[in-house]
């Protein structure tokens, strides 16, 4: 008997509201401008289509619904819930099964696997060995199967090798399997008739660019018109990873369905059977497997003998689901009470006025461009190693050494938002947020020095006036002349450099020790290595090729930035993830660097044994770097300023003392904070007792923070509760209460403040951003600036 199996499938979904915008093909509606649309309704078009499936006797019903890949970032909500709100809304829509996409992986396979182990579905990914275990990755699926409309179905989710060697944290025991070959034998497997599955159909779910789709829907037999039965293979393909509509050819009708069948990459769709669904909880497609009766004599026991399905478009008039908005209240009230918590503590203030930062070089700037440069150094990393060996087997000459990442970094004053000054004090994650509001991704592009130079001229063009083009670099040094005309403003640029380890028995002569006096003679010590110049950037085309980290707001050339458009992306803006998140896995991973190196972490050795080795190593090095102070030390707590980390309320200058090597070597990092403050209670507490997390900002330290974020579980350091939000459900009917703001801005003196920071946990990292002269206004330097 033949059979009709319904199935709903989405993907690509990240923002649990928007603001509606019409597409082609969406019903015709009188829309407001400011209209929205949500996951509520989207909820409730999932539930009045599954009402109408049979129930079976064991209670499921007689459908599917199946989501492709990416749902946990990237988002607004994500920067701060690290995905984790995103678990009681898929757990609300009751999905049957899930592939796993690149943003599932953005903060690292640690918290990944507590996301989806907090799901009340499987998902897959079958192409993927862990060579530690030899099985598919821990909480995911080979492959799951299950029985609709007595129709044994077999699922198993393919990823495309492409974006896995652009996630940072891809764990190296990871192994990858060629789509089609994994296809085929799990289609010997499940079908097997006498193994355990003998299943009669195979969907693959995928999370894949289009061209792959199809040429895999055609490598596994799905397509229409081709006797397929004696084929091993998957009969329908449910794909993610673009964020277009896209029904193959093999459909026998789809009704709103507007076309878009010759669009780029679909030349080669001669009839598969292959569903994109669009993105962001305003796709849902709705198709109907017509299934022939089933052939015990062949390969493939049914096989499709009609696709014909529906595009679902949610728009304003959409009916909503109550109980889901009621759950997305709730789980955004809770992210609004993690934005007041504090993520790190600034002794420099985040000045983000806009006269500061669309006209001169700027700390916080600066700040932020150094942990960008390395947000994507693991994946770049394995690219060039992988690039060089397949161009000549070896080591390339001048080629680019298996330790280094992007070489710069170019973004544009605009970027900082907030136009008001931060601190000194606790900065929040709100705070991160509002600073660094946009969510485009950070994408990495390859230029050249004429490139580079035709950038920066157009930045800084429009100088005196405040346009958002002003540049932000780091990696660079950048001679520039205000006085010259637009265009020849700037005389050199280099490349800078520094050490791409960390030398434990080198002390910098050269870091400049800075002293910020306070009113009541309370003195800020912070250190910070002069800029080193490495190789020039020549202003040539062709040549030397370099890695540039953006923003994808200004690879696609908006705002003056015509000379980054059209380059070839390294990182685009399909995996690239947001500054906010970059910046806040850069601060935890630092947090839990400290507390990982704390006496007290010694009791947990049971969670060191679980963390990869290379965070093993560079916790080791921190414990020989943050060890407890000498005997000699301890009884003499004057002298503690020595230690980075360490108030004391000893106001006075102390030249550096050779005998604190360890203490002192920590210091002389780049930028290093060293702090004294006046807070009274300390003389009295003796070593220890403030030892504060103070981050070195240097690319070892930066790097190595954003590794461990990445590789290691960053719940303990998180001030967001994710496992309660994980575990919300749709029936919760307490709204966490929302906490007031403490504190108000002040200096470091202000009694409020030091209490503050008396009070702040101890791991939170203390930063102070700086402006070093990477962007070095000659004219200024000759003191003629006019006023
Ligand atoms: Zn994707």
């Amino acid at each position: 008997m033949s059979v009709n199996l319904p199935l709903l499938a989405f993907n690509d979904v990240y923002r649990v509201s928007q603001r509606f915008v019409p597409q082609p093909g969406s019903p015709e509606e009188d829309v407001k401008p400011d209209a929205e649309i949500g996951v509520g309704q989207f909820g409730q078009l999932i539930n009045t289509i599954r009402q109408e499936w049979k129930t079976q006797e064991n209670g499921t019903q007689d459908g599917l619904v199946l989501f492709a890949g990416d749902v946990f970032s990237p988002s607004v909500e994500s920067s701060v819930t690290r995905g984790s709100h995103m678990v009681p809304i898929l757990n609300a829509l009751k999905l049957d099964a899930a592939c796993i996409g690149n943003h599932d992986f953005d903060f690292g396979y640690p918290h990944m696997t507590k996301l989806v182990g907090d799901t009340n579905f499987p998902w897959l990914l079958s192409n993927v060995v862990d060579t530690l275990t030899g099985t598919t990755p821990v909480p995911l699926h080979r492959f799951y199967v299950t029985e609709r409309c007595g129709v044994r179905i077999g699922l198993v989710g393919l990823v495309e090798e492409d974006w896995i060697a652009t996630i940072p944290s891809w764990p190296n025991n990871f192994a990858y399997r060629p789509m089609k070959e994994v296809g085929l034998e799990l289609s010997r497997e499940l079908r097997d008739p006498n193994g355990p599955h003998r299943v009669d159909i195979i969907i693959a779910l995928t999370h894949s660019r289009v061209p792959n789709d199809i040429q895999l829907a055609k490598d596994l037999g799905a397509v229409k018109d081709r006797d397929t039965q004696n084929e091993q293979g998957v009969d329908l393909i449910i794909g993610g990873h673009d964020h277009i509509y896209y029904i193959g050819k093999g459909a026998d009708s789809w009704e709103g369905y507007v076309g878009l069948r010759d669009r780029p990459g679909t030349r080669d769709d001669d009839g598969v059977r292959l569903i994109k669904s669009g993105t962001d909880f305003r796709d849902l497609s709705e198709a109907t497997l017509e299934l022939s009766p089933p052939n015990e004599n062949a390969v493939r026991r049914r096989v499709i003998t009609s696709l014909t399905g529906k595009h679902h478009y949610v728009t304003p008039a959409s009916p909503t689901s109550p109980k889901l908005d009621k759950l997305v209240k709730n789980l955004l009230d809770s992210v609004t009470k993690t934005l007041h918590q504090p993520v790190c503590y600034t002794i420099t203030p985040f000045d983000a006025r806009s006269e500061i930062v669309r006209t001169q070089e700027c700390a916080l700037g600066n700040w932020a461009a150094d942990v960008l440069l390395h947000a994507y150094d693991e994946s770049l990393v394995e690219k060039n190693a992988r690039v060089r060996f397949e161009k000549d087997g070896a080591d390339g000459e001048g080629g680019k050494t298996l330790t280094e990442g992007a070489d710069a970094v170019i973004i544009c004053g605009g970027t900082l938002r907030g136009d008001s000054q931060y601190g000194p004090g606790i900065i929040t994650l709100g705070d991160i947020l509002e600073i660094f509001a946009f969510d485009d991704p950070v994408v990495c592009l390859e230029i050249d020095g004429k490139g580079i130079w035709d950038t920066l001229e157009s930045a800084l063009s429009k100088w005196p006036a405040q346009e958002g083009r002003f540049p932000i670099v780091a990696g660079l040094a950048v001679e520039w002349d205000h006085r010259k005309p637009p265009g020849q403003r700037i005389d050199s640029i280099h490349l800078t450099v520094q050490e791409t380890e960390h030398n434990d028995d080198e002390y910098d002569p050269s870091a400049e020790v800075l002293y910020m006096e306070q009113p009541d003679g309370t003195r800020i010590e912070i250190k910070q290595a002069r800029v080193k110049l490495g190789e020039e950037v020549k202003n040539v085309e062709g040549g030397r090729t370099y890695y540039v980290i953006t923003r994808d707001y200004m690879a696609k050339g908006f705002d003056g930035f015509e000379a980054l458009k059209d380059r070839h992306m390294i990182v685009d803006h399909e995996v690239g993830q947001s500054m906010s998140s970059i910046i806040r896995s850069f601060l935890l991973g630092s947090s839990f660097i400290f507390r990982m190196t704390q006496p007290a972490a010694e009791a947990h050795q049971d969670h060191l044994d679980h963390i990869c080795s290379r965070t093993s190593n560079l916790l080791k090095r921190h414990r020989t770097l943050q060890c407890s102070p000498s005997q000699s030390i301890a009884s003499s707590p004057s002298k503690a300023k020595y230690d980075l980390g360490q108030f004391v309320d000893s106001p006075g200058t102390s030249p550096m003392h050779p005998s604190f090597k360890n203490i002192v070597e920590a210091a002389t990092a780049v930028k290093t904070e060293q702090v004294e403050s006046s807070i009274s209670s300390i003389s009295t507490s003796g070593w220890g007792m403030l030892r504060r997390h103070v981050i070195e900002h240097d690319w070892v330290t930066i790097r190595e923070a954003l590794h461990v974020a990445k590789h290691e579980h960053m719940s303990d350091v998180d001030p967001c509760d994710g496992r309660k939000l994980r575990h919300q459900t749709i029936y919760d009917k307490t709204p966490p209460a929302a906490t007031p703001r403490t504190g108000t801005p002040g200096l470091l003196v202000d009694p409020k403040r030091k209490a503050e920071l008396k009070d702040l946990a101890p791991d939170v990292a203390i930063v102070a951003p700086q402006v070093d002269g990477r962007m070095r206004d000659i004219a200024s330097d000759d003191g003629e600036q006019e006023s």
